[in-house]
């Protein structure tokens, strides 16, 4: 174990911590703008969602019910992130201390204390996460091994893409007038968000709209010369 108790330091693959989850909720306490939920993970909780019960048709639904845009930087780059409720902030999905859609939630949380740190090269590395010392008990776990459950080749794919290409949209985002903002920020959403049917592998549109994204920016900062 390392020295300490600061809330996030970077560990390799092969460390070794001890972890149990306590099922104490307070890591799911006080997330205002702290849980992000991506493309990949708002796709597969709305099916999830969908799948058991709820009246949740896409997810556009999810994310009017469920979640919060925050702007990541003034060009008008934004994520969503979990809605938090009473007093405590907590998650939107905690429920008597438990996580109402454990089975399919998202990336973040699946990941925890572990944290997956994307570079803009398409690789990554990883934190852990140490606000909460009393979890530090129990079994031993190995980031490895941990990874290769939560973290399948799909997540990684997607991640290096989304992540690799956020520079490249912000970019162009910032080339655009302010009267043309508006405009690319719903295309942002759509193709980012909106555009999937729940029906069809996630991947594959998720590329599709990427490219599609891309293609959109690069016509408007174009015309705009
Ligand atoms: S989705 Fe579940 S595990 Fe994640 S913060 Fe919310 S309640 Fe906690």
């Amino acid at each position: 174990m390392m020295e300490g108790w600061g809330k996030t330091v970077g560990i390799t693959p092969s460390s070794r911590v001890r972890f149990r989850c306590q099922g104490c909720g307070k890591c799911c306490l006080r997330v205002k703008e702290g849980v992000p939920v991506d493309s990949q993970d708002v796709f597969r909780m709305t099916k999830y969602l969908r799948d058991h019960g709820e009246d949740i048709l896409c997810t556009d639904d999810f994310l009017a019910r469920y979640a919060e845009p925050v702007l990541l930087d003034e060009c008008g780059y934004f994520v969503y992130m979990l809605k938090t409720v009473g007093e405590e902030n907590a998650c939107i999905f905690l429920k008597d201390n438990r996580c109402t859609i454990h089975d399919e939630n998202p990336r973040a949380c699946r990941l925890y204390p572990f944290v997956v740190n994307p570079d803009p090269r398409g690789l990554h590395s990883y934190l852990l996460s140490r606000e909460y010392p009393h979890h530090f008990t129990g079994t031993v776990v190995q980031t490895k091994s941990w990874m290769k459950k939560r973290f399948p080749k799909e997540d990684r794919l997607f991640l290096k893409t989304d992540f690799g290409g956020a520079k490249d949209i912000a970019d162009l985002l910032r080339k655009l007038p302010e009267g043309k903002q508006t405009q690319a920020l719903l295309h942002f959403h759509r193709l980012k968000y909106s555009d999937f049917n729940l029906e069809h592998p996630f991947l594959e549109q998720y590329y599709r709209n990427h490219d599609k994204l891309v293609a959109i920016l690069n016509r408007m900062a174009e015309e705009n010369k």
